[in-house]
């Protein structure tokens, strides 16, 4: 496997990571997971946009251009010969002796990978197991910075209670799962969090509230409560790897019978058209 490593392109093994990245010490970098269908990277300037409001929000000066930035993680693609998968890349503030102040000077690195990963079309065709969970990360979820600390140990309960993912709420109110959004389906009308500092700004969110518009089916981005969750005629979640995924139970009970629901569906379709084209 090829990396991308401080502009060089690197098989695996000759990375050299320093002991002395921030983001070791302190997961102080923004990153992006992007997906990529027949071989090309897909809604990669949405991808840009948001690593660029990360950085400039934790003050991180990206020193690539966005040309080169995606020419890079192009050619990545083409040398791994990635067809079906992902790209994964990460910046982090740079390489500086440990010490929480900022380091004056320290160039940001980047790492970047890609590697085959098919869709997942079991979990989409069966949909998945969720349990509910408190919410316990920081106030700017928006920000899709290296500290995963809370989502990792998310997902490790989800499946310590023989479930595939969390819901998480704060104070009963749902904002997403552990690596992915989440959204419920009411008398027809689609609702989900609203993008602010709770979650994090999904790019698959955005183009499944593009295609719901696009099949005329109404979509409130609103907070709604585990309450409602429970009472939903269907629940799935969006995200780059999962796509648009039912979810079929909440914390054991069956959700829309245990089945994916009509209005899953139809998104699930329209974003498989999507990628097609
Ligand atoms: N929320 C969280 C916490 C995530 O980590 C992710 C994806 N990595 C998402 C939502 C979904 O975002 P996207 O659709 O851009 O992959």
């Amino acid at each position: 496997q090829i990396y991308w490593y401080q502009n060089q392109f690197l098989p695996k093994d000759e990375v050299r990571i320093s002991p002395e990245d921030r983001g070791y010490y302190f997961g102080d970098g923004a990153y992006e997971v992007i997906r990529v269908y027949h071989g090309k990277l897909f809604e990669a300037d949405a991808h840009y946009d948001r690593l660029v409001r990360t950085a400039e929000a934790i003050h991180m000066t990206l020193p690539l251009s966005k040309q080169e930035l995606l020419d890079g993680l192009n050619e990545l693609v083409k040398r791994n010969q990635v067809q079906e998968g992902t790209v994964y890349l990460q910046y982090t503030r740079g390489i500086a002796p440990r010490a929480h102040s900022f380091p004056q000077g320290a160039e940001p690195v980047l790492m970047a990978y890609a590697g085959d990963l098919k869709r997942p079309l079991a979990a989409m065709e069966n949909g998945i197991r969720t349990v509910t969970m408190d919410d316990i990360r920081w106030l700017r979820c928006d920000l899709k910075t290296l500290n995963l600390l809370a989502n990792t140990m998310a997902k490790q309960h989800a499946l310590s209670q023989g479930a595939d993912d969390v819901i998480l709420h704060r104070q009963g109110t749902v904002t997403e799962c552990s690596a992915s959004n989440a959204a419920i389906v009411k008398n027809g009308r689609i609702i989900t969090h609203p993008a602010n500092h709770l979650i994090l700004h999904g790019i698959t969110r955005m183009v499944m509230l593009r295609l719901a518009e696009r099949l005329g089916i109404p979509a409130e981005e609103r907070p709604f409560t585990l309450d409602e969750l429970q009472a939903a005629d269907e629940v799935f979640i969006t995200g780059t790897t999962v796509e648009v995924t039912p979810v079929v139970s909440v914390d054991g009970l069956p959700v829309s019978g245990g089945q994916p629901g009509p209005v899953t569906r139809r998104l699930q379709e329209a974003f498989s058209e999507a990628i097609r084209s």
